[in-house]
């Protein structure tokens, strides 16, 4: 089991989750975060402090697509651990449905 970033962190990408996450398991693409989930020690911390809620528990029904994103992007992406400044559109786009047809990238982010 592992935890993984869903939908709505695209483009809304506020980072509180990599400040706690203990194992230093989050990965920046351009624009959302995945976890690997071999790293992840399923501990469940990140889960509350996403003010997006796009951080989910695979063993929710449903998320077979978000673990293949997680498990693929995080081979590729730079690890990041410290929390930026938010895009400044961040809360434009919170809760828009279909983020993932509209605007997932799989371009790497900065990292820490
Ligand atoms: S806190 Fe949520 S929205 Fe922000 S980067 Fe982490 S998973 Fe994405
Ligand atoms: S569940 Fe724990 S180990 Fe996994 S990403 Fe969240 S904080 Fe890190």
């Amino acid at each position: 089991m592992t935890y993984v970033v869903t939908d709505n962190c695209i483009k809304c990408k506020y980072m509180d989750c990599v400040e706690v996450c203990p194992v230093d398991c989050f990965y920046e693409g351009e624009n959302m975060l995945v976890i690997h989930p071999d790293e992840c020690i399923d501990c469940g911390v990140c889960e509350p402090e996403c003010p997006a809620e796009a951080i989910k528990s695979d063993a929710e029904p449903g998320l077979e697509q978000w673990l293949k994103v997680n498990a693929d992007m995080a081979k590729s992406w730079p690890n990041i651990t410290q929390k930026k400044d938010p895009p400044s559109d961040a809360k434009e786009f919170d809760g828009v449905s279909g983020k993932y047809e509209k605007f997932f990238s799989s371009n790497p982010g900065e990292g820490d």
